[in-house]
């Protein structure tokens, strides 16, 4: 039996997973995500595949987060004919990913075609189209956790909970020939325990290979407990002095962790009832997929729901779908908390809320999520003096504060704890998804605990025996 693992994309790097698994000419690709960059980077980073997709067999997607999940139409639209592989709330989640990405995609397009029309420059087309997102959603099959299921005549793999975001899955892949049998486990992105609504992170044992993230593979995170708390404290503050609370949050997960805090605070009474305004109607549409997916949620979650205690605030809280209702709170000085979408203030609604409310003393931003180099959101951390929202420069007298303590990924004693959970017969690990001080920091951190790892290099193809 000849099998191989072949890096495509999201090594030394946090962006753009997809990986390549062949055994004996069948082929399998794990993970298909989109690599974040600047505009030239970004079309041409994404527009390669290490494969032809019209001979790929099957495709196997760990979690709807897009650095993930999405690159799929793009891979349909160049002939990949299989089907894909997913947990079911990650099938929903899949709905509303992919056809948000496809109109970024085509709005994206459209604003460069207007620039090159003028220039006389030849005109361009998007990565992919919504109608490519459409026909690669048809391409979905969805299977529960720990439940096996067959790829090929060779390989079969089982999802098990990452405890990532809802949905998110650890692949585990066994490969199977005439003379022997192997496991390769594919722990990327891995969350943490304690994460509000989710189940802990699978144990996954008695594995040949480890394919591990490493995005915190050098840092350690403070206690997930620690977060309600702290925000708890953060908003006092804030509502004290008579200023807005402002969360810049990811749609898909942050969201509604930090309404379902927000929710328990208040019955809690530890936080005073203020208007809580979900300002993204992406995160409306995620939270919808939420309660529709609660047997995936954890115990807490479940028995909330089961009693219809409401724990999304969709009787309490105002989600706001509608542009209009969004640019009237510019005009309410009320204090008010709201969280809004680009998670990293890059775009959206966000930005109005920001331009509004950073020159004056008396708001916080709550940063609850990973903000990348030369992003708003970064600037915003580092606290610079002056930022800019539409071109425009802003000083930033707004309070700033981060809480590491909402991170879904684990960190450096996480990532080890779980490759000791393993167990037995470990060959080798491969660490993936990180900047490559953090992927190396993770490396000698396995090494020095007995561990065999390797930093594979992108387009690198390995021997699994
Ligand atoms: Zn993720
Ligand atoms: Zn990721």
């Amino acid at each position: 039996m000849k099998a191989t693992l072949t890096f495509c994309g999201g090594v030394r790097t946090v962006t753009g997973s997809m990986h390549l698994l062949e055994v004996n000419g069948e082929k399998v690709v794990i993970d298909c995500g989109l690599f974040q960059g600047h505009r030239e980077e970004y079309y041409k980073v994404n527009s390669q595949f290490c494969f032809n997709p019209s001979l790929v067999d099957a495709l196997v997607v760990s979690h709807s987060h897009i650095d993930h999940c999405g690159n799929l139409p793009n891979v349909v639209r160049n002939g990949f004919q299989g089907k894909i592989f997913v947990t079911k709330p990650t099938k929903d989640l899949l709905k509303l990913m992919l056809l948000d990405s496809a109109k970024i995609q085509e709005e994206d397009i459209r604003f460069v075609n207007k620039i090159n029309a003028r220039r006389n420059l030849p005109l361009r087309q998007p990565l992919y189209t919504i109608d490519d997102a459409r026909k690669s959603l048809k391409k979905i099959r969805a299977f529960s956790y720990r439940k096996k299921f067959k790829l090929t005549a060779h390989i079969t793999c089982a999802f098990f909970d990452a405890g990532h975001i809802l949905g998110s899955s650890t692949p585990v892949f066994e490969v199977s020939g005439e003379d022997q049998t192997m496991r390769i486990a594919y722990a990327v992105d891995l969350g943490r325990k304690g994460i509000p609504l989710l189940e802990n992170p699978d144990i996954v044992e008695n594995v040949d290979y480890l394919v591990i993230e490493s995005t915190y593979g050098g840092r350690l995170h403070e206690p997930v407990a620690d977060a309600k708390m702290q925000l708890a404290m953060t908003i006092n503050r804030t509502l004290e002095r008579g200023g807005k609370v402002i969360i810049p949050a990811f749609a898909l997960e942050r969201t509604q962790e930090v309404v379902y805090y927000l929710g328990l605070l208040i019955k809690e009474r530890m936080i005073k009832n203020v208007p809580i305004y979900v300002d993204s109607p992406l995160a409306c549409d995620i939270t919808d997929v939420f309660v529709e997916n609660s047997d995936s949620l954890d115990e807490e979650a479940r028995g909330l729901i089961q009693k219809k205690a409401d724990p999304f605030g969709l009787q309490s809280i105002h989600y706001i779908r509608n542009s209009e209702e969004s640019k009237k709170l510019n005009f309410d000085k009320q204090p008010m908390i709201i969280i809004s979408t680009s998670g990293m203030c890059e775009s959206g609604r966000i930005l109005h809320h920001l331009r509004n409310t950073i020159e004056d003393p008396r708001t916080t931003i709550v940063v609850v999520g990973y903000m990348a180099k030369n992003t708003l959101g970064r600037s915003i951390v580092e606290r610079h003096k002056r930022v800019k929202i539409f071109g425009e420069s802003f000083e930033l007298k707004a309070e700033v504060e981060v809480m590491n303590a909402f991170s879904a990924h684990a960190d450096k004693n996480e990532l080890i704890d779980y490759a000791q959970n393993t167990k037995g017969r470990l060959k080798k690990i491969f660490i993936v998804h990180g900047d490559m001080d953090q992927s190396e920091a993770l490396a000698l951190n396995l090494i020095n605990n007995g561990f065999k790892a390797y930093i594979p290099k992108k387009f690198e193809t390995v021997v699994l025996d």
